[in-house]
């Protein structure tokens, strides 16, 4: 099929869709200007893999090192806006009301485009708990500079109840989903006919099952992202183009129509 046919595709298979889910990946907000896992172990950042930092271990080793570069982290997201890819997810869900998404993403981009049902799989950015205790701690804010420094150093609050030190409130490798969140998840899947995943390269698990989940009970699942992945061949249908692109197409073959119930 030829490409310039997908948008077109793409919006008449949502149209004949019961029940749709939108599996998100770091590629969705590549666009805002947030560095996918990959890309942010080149550039500045290239003497850290993004993976060493991402561990219960590096936090215990170097809480300053960890603890900073998710505040980085924070302060990029802060000053990001979503993207016309999380816009049209967020206009999809107003004409199809049974569309939930999925994200590996930290990040709060598709809540502040305005997406109702947004299940995070591997926690988020902004909800930073115990490392000790696991209570949440409110209140944190980076500090204005830190969008500008990558390598910064900052040692994490502590908290109010037990002392102990914060951490980020993400999943790292190695630590197991939230049980909630993972478990609505196979949910949603195991309901759905349509499964878009979107901007992910399928190797970290278990979220990359997902597409195979929804494959072996007979749901539709089309990929959109800009390369192969390791989930190209197993999915129905490639869409080689980026989020910011594609999404807002096949909305626009769709809102013409009534709301489809
Ligand atoms: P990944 O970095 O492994 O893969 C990103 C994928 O997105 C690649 O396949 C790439 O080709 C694709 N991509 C790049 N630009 C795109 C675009 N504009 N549109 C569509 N696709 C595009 O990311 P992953 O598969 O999500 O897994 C890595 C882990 O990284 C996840 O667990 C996630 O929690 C974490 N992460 C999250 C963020 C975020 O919250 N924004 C950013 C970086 C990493
Ligand atoms: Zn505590």
């Amino acid at each position: 099929m030829q490409s310039h046919d997908w948008p077109r595709t793409l919006a008449q298979w949502l149209k004949e869709a019961r029940s749709v889910v939108v599996l998100t990946g770091a590629g969705m907000s590549a666009e805002s200007g947030i560095a996918t896992f990959r890309d942010s172990q080149n550039g500045l950042w290239s003497q850290f893999k993004s993976e060493k930092l991402a561990t219960a271990d590096a936090y215990r080793q170097d809480k300053a090192l960890v603890w900073g570069w998710y505040v980085w982290r924070m302060a990029m997201v802060h000053a990001a806006q979503p993207n016309a890819g999380h816009l049209a997810l967020a206009a999809l869900a107003s004409l199809k009301s049974d569309l939930s998404i999925v994200t590996q993403n930290v990040d709060d981009l598709h809540e502040r485009a305005g997406s109702p049902d947004v299940v995070h799989l591997h926690g988020g950015l902004f909800t930073p708990r115990c490392f000790a205790c696991s209570r949440p701690h409110k209140g944190f804010e980076p500090p204005d500079d830190a969008r500008e420094n990558p390598q910064l150093r900052l040692m994490p609050p502590r908290c109010g109840h037990c002392d102990g030190y914060i951490r980020p409130g993400v999943v790292w490798f190695g630590e197991t989903l939230p049980e909630t969140a993972w478990k609505e998840a196979r949910r949603r899947v195991r309901e759905c006919d349509l499964l878009l995943v979107i901007g992910t390269s399928g190797i970290v698990y278990p979220a990359a099952s997902l597409p195979m989940m929804a494959k072996a009970q007979g749901a539709r699942v089309v990929e959109i992202n800009p390369v192969t992945t390791e989930l190209s061949t197993e999915v129905d249908a490639s869409w080689r183009a980026t989020a910011a692109e594609a999404l807002p197409r096949v909305l626009s073959f769709l809102s013409d129509d009534r709301p489809t119930p």
